[in-house]
C-alpha cells in the first residue's frame, strides 16, 4: 500500500488546518500516524483532527476544540449532515479567534 496516498486521503477532510497549521492559533501541528489512523493536534489543545480508517473501509473523523468534541461517521457523510457539522465547527473557530479569545484561553489552561 503506497503510505502517500493514504495520507492524502486522511487528509481530505481536514478542511480547518491549512498548510497543517492550527486554525485557531496558527502554530504547526503535530502528526501521528498510529495504525489506521491520522492524528493531528496544536500544542497548545486548541485543535485536535483524527481520522480513523475503519475495517469496512469507511472513515471515521473526529474534530476537537479546546477539548469541546464533534465527530463525523460514514453514515454522517453519506446522508450530507457533516456540512452542517462543519459550520459549527467553523463556528465554534470563529468565537475562539474573535478578539484573540484563544490566547487567555491558552494562558489560563498553562
Ligand atoms: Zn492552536
Amino acid at each position: 500500500m503506497n503510505h502517500d496516498i493514504e495520507i492524502e486521503s486522511y487528509d481530505e477532510i481536514d478542511l480547518f488546518a491549512k498548510d497543517k497549521k492550527c486554525p485557531i492559533c496558527n502554530s504547526n501541528l503535530i502528526q501521528r500516524f498510529p495504525l489506521r489512523h491520522l492524528s493531528r493536534h496544536c500544542n497548545n489543545e486548541c485543535y485536535k483532527y483524527d481520522c480513523y480508517l475503519k475495517s469496512n473501509g469507511y472513515k471515521e473523523y473526529a474534530f476537537s476544540i479546546f477539548g469541546f468534541d464533534f465527530n463525523i461517521s460514514a453514515e454522517d457523510e453519506l446522508e450530507g449532515i457533516h456540512e452542517s457539522i462543519f459550520l459549527d465547527i467553523k463556528k465554534e473557530i470563529f468565537y475562539w479567534k474573535e478578539n484573540d479569545r484563544y490566547l487567555a484561553k491558552i494562558i489560563i489552561d498553562s
